[in-house]
């Protein structure tokens, strides 16, 4: 049988928790067996996501949340991170390297570039109501997967 697992938490969009998902995710994963660089890798690119949601999803002072959710399927890492904040008009736009929305406030527009540099698969849905990241990576030293 395939090994299988998944776990999902709901945080406030504040900076302060985006060392929480970091370390949050890195636990998660530890029972793959990763690499330091893919583990490193994981951590950089949920960094990403979730100060994105923290920076440029909830522009009014009251901040919404944001879904972070795990699942593992053999070798297999999926990451989802969600917000519902006001999501992103041009997603095509948004994911080219260098572009900001927010040149003023010396952010660099490489946040997606990032992402999708560190992990295998990035994929981005937004609308009006939020935007949903997904990402996944396969561990290749995943110990757990072989067994199964
Ligand atoms: P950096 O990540 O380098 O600090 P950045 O956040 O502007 O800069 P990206 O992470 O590549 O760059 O994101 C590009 C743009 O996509 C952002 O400037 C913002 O307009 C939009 N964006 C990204 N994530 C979200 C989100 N969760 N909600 C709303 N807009 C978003
Ligand atoms: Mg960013």
């Amino acid at each position: 049988m395939k090994y299988s697992n998944f776990m999902e938490v709901t945080f406030k969009a504040l900076s302060v928790n985006e060392g929480f998902a970091r370390v949050c995710v890195a636990s998660f994963c530890v029972q793959l067996n990763p690499s330091v660089d893919e583990i490193t890798d994981i951590k950089t690119a949920v960094s990403e996501a979730v100060t994105n949601c923290v920076v440029h999803a909830y522009p009014n002072a009251i901040k919404g949340d944001i879904t972070l959710r795990c699942e593992l399927e053999g070798d297999l890492v999926s990451i989802t991170i969600s917000d519902r904040g006001v999501g992103i008009k041009d997603v095509e736009k948004a994911r080219e390297p260098f572009y900001t929305s927010k040149p003023s406030e010396e952010r660099s527009g490489m946040g997606f570039t990032v992402m999708e540099s560190f992990m295998d698969s990035v994929d981005v849905s937004s609308n009006s109501f939020g935007t949903t990241v997904k990402m996944t990576k396969r561990i290749a030293t995943c110990e757990v997967a072989k067994e199964c």
